[in-house]
């Protein structure tokens, strides 16, 4: 489990992994010990991610914790205030400018605590995640349950086949795979395209 070290300087933690796997549990539970701290805390999401509420950050099991949309990284700068405390979710969805502005709120002595997809749903890295995890200080790879075998999963395998990355949806379009599942299920798809084109 991580414990938040006791500096006063900035830096970035991400917590990654696929969906299902409890990114954002982990990011509430760590803005929720800050404002126990009386930390002053403020919590932003992409303006896109509107699953179940404009305001707040919602994980799988309906914790939830107040949060401001917006449709561009650098309005965090705008509105980061005397924030000590930032918390970012869904950060995949974000421009490719959101690792330079958390690097500016560290280096303003912010913690900056961001969660996000490390992967899509064809295994790629997804957005700024990659950037974003090659210059934090701290890394929690978090994990889900295959929902084919059981095991491990770090991949989010797409159901419904099409070339959107960005498509909101649940566990009607997505399931968390381990490797060896998520790799099965991809060749399937891959299977079914070439059938569709002839
Ligand atoms: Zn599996």
């Amino acid at each position: 489990m991580f414990i938040e070290p006791r500096v006063e300087k900035g830096w970035i933690e991400v917590i990654c992994g696929s969906m299902f796997s409890g990114k954002t549990e982990e990011l509430i539970r760590r803005i929720n010990r800050a404002k126990i701290a009386n930390q002053k805390v403020l919590i932003f999401k992409p303006q896109i991610d509107v699953r179940y509420d404009e305001q707040k950050v919602v994980s799988h099991n309906a914790n939830s914790i107040d949060s401001i949309p917006i449709p561009h990284s650098s309005k965090i700068l705008e509105l980061a205030g005397n924030a000590e405390v930032i918390g970012i979710d869904e950060a995949q969805f974000f421009d490719l400018d959101l690792p330079k502005v958390c690097n500016k709120l560290a280096e303003k002595k912010v913690r900056v605590i961001l969660a996000g997809l490390d992967m899509d749903f064809q295994g790629k890295p997804f957005g700024p995640m990659p950037t974003l995890l090659a210059m934090a200080e701290y890394v929690t790879k978090v994990h889900a349950i295959c929902m084919q075998c059981g095991g491990v999963a770090g991949y989010t395998f797409k159901k419904v086949h099409n070339e959107q990355t960005v498509e909101l949806g649940e566990k009607d379009l997505y399931e968390a795979r381990c490797r060896t599942c998520f790799n099965e299920g991809m060749a399937i798809i891959r299977e079914q395209i070439k059938m569709d084109l002839r």
